[in-house]
């Protein structure tokens, strides 16, 4: 908090500097100190709502300017009057909302304040889950109750869930937001259990204003718990608070849990996350890059393709390989180049591919032959620049199948295709990745080739 309190007193100095004495006196002068710091918000009261709303009106954006002057990363003034002030210190003794310790990112709300709409990138496979999320944030009880998210793993509910809770705390800071993993939840049911302390377990989950509820999935098999879930959610409903949950499917899908839940989790609306693009892809890896360091240009483009061309399923693995190649280059001096790059992420690429790692490694040639005959052209004319799409399909494919055959470097297999670009490869293998998703008969065409090629059926 001390940063915070010295640098108000900064900004104080120069408004003193610059506004005429009377204004200075009746706006600035009595905010002697910093409130809290909440999710990058810094909390100044205000002695009266009536200067609170002159600030507001008249002030606010260039106060911001001037704190993020000293800042890296962005915050936000946000000013309260003493009347909220007071308030909030007199529910203090009330466990959610209170930093567990100064400026730690974990609240007792269980939310890490990290993960906000500001920095969640949307693209076609996130978009619906993202405007849900936001509209829901906006409206909390009204706009859709139960919100349910549902999709794989690592590909961003979770961060979606927490923007809701973050977002309404920083317009509401007297919202009671509990974000909950349903496995907790399960243990501390089994406490109370124990204790035979139930009210007080009660109590906790149905005073909330918003119930995260993440990965609910995990209730499968626990009728207990399912119950107790049961009554804290038709509570909550019945009182319009809002509810989130996450899951790794549709509710419909949900195994080994009672029916009257499952229903209920339809009643609201439910969204899926499914897996970014390439592009899509991309802008994530350029985001988390300007969250790390302080140059956004550090990684060339090119070298950020080609990690979001091998990461295609699991955001938190894309974000761990980018850290990887961060710390590699880094820490030995390398230039950021693709050929560090997948030095660096020689590993993970390898333990990645286990499953199809070539059968009979090297011997690439008769893929080029099974392909040519199966559509009818000729060796050289797959391997030729030829720009006819009789031509471009199976070149495409044949690049497809020695990637998931052979696990050869893009660079490799541009050099077999006439010295094509990395890029050109990438971009002809997730060409064939979409097709696969999207058009039944090639996916027939495509895996009916990998097995003739030598994938085990
Ligand atoms: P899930 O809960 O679906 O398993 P998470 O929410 O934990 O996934 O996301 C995994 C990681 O990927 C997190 O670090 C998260 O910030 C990041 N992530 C996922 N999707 C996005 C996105 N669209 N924009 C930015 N980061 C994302
Ligand atoms: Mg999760």
């Amino acid at each position: 908090m001390e940063d915070f309190e010295k640098i108000w007193e900064k900004i104080k100095y120069k408004l003193q500097m610059t506004l005429e004495e009377d204004v200075f006196n009746e706006t600035f002068a009595a905010i002697t100190n910093v409130f809290k710091v909440v999710n990058n918000y810094v909390y100044l009261i205000a002695p009266n709502s009536f200067v609170k709303g002159k600030i507001d009106a008249f002030y606010l954006n260039r106060l911001n300017a001037m704190l993020n002057e000293y800042l890296d990363v962005k915050h936000m003034f946000k000013i309260i009057s003493k009347e909220q002030a007071a308030e909030e210190l007199s529910k203090a003794s009330y466990a959610i909302n209170v930093p567990e310790q100064g400026l730690e990112n974990k609240y007792k709300t269980g939310l890490n304040n990290l993960y906000t709409f500001d920095n969640f990138v949307v693209g076609a496979s996130n978009r619906l889950a993202y405007t849900s999320a936001t509209k829901v944030a906006d409206q909390p009880g009204v706009f859709a109750n139960p919100l349910y998210i549902f999709g794989e793993v690592g590909l961003g509910k979770t961060h979606l869930m927490q923007c809701v809770g973050n977002y309404i705390l920083e317009n509401d800071v007297n919202m009671k937001v509990l974000y909950l993993k349903t496995d907790q939840f399960i243990e501390d049911y089994g406490r109370a259990s124990a204790k035979k302390t139930f009210d007080d377990f009660a109590k906790k989950y149905e005073n909330v204003d918003i119930l995260l509820a993440d990965d609910i999935q995990f209730l499968a098999g626990k009728t207990q718990s399912q119950l107790e879930f049961f009554k804290i959610f038709e509570r909550l409903k019945d009182n319009n608070k809002q509810i989130v949950i996450t899951s790794d499917r549709p509710a419909s899908e949900l195994y080994d849990i009672m029916s009257r839940l499952t229903s209920r989790f339809e009643w609201g609306l439910s969204v899926d996350i499914n897996r970014p693009s390439l592009d899509h892809r991309i802008l994530i890896l350029k985001k988390k890059l300007q969250a790390e360091t302080s140059d956004p240009e550090l990684i060339p483009h090119e070298v950020l393709e080609y990690i979001a061309s091998i990461f295609d399923n699991n955001v938190r693995e894309l974000e761990g390989a980018l850290k990887r190649v961060l710390f590699y280059c880094t820490a030995f001096d390398y230039k950021f180049t693709i050929a560090n790059a997948e030095e660096a992420l020689k590993n993970l690429i390898n333990s990645k591919n286990i499953s199809n790692k070539a059968i009979n490694n090297g011997n690439f040639n008769t893929v080029l032959d099974i392909v040519s005959s199966y559509y009818h052209i000729t060796t050289t004319d797959l391997l030729s620049n030829k720009r006819t799409k009789q031509f471009v399909f199976p070149r495409q494919v044949t690049m497809y199948i020695l990637k998931e055959l052979y696990d050869l470097t893009y660079k490799k297999i541009g050099q077999i295709f006439n010295n094509k670009d990395h890029s050109t490869v990438i971009y002809s293998i997730e060409q064939i990745s979409n097709d696969l998703q999207s058009d039944k008969t090639k996916k027939e065409d495509i895996d009916k080739l990998l097995i003739k090629c030598g994938k085990k059926a």
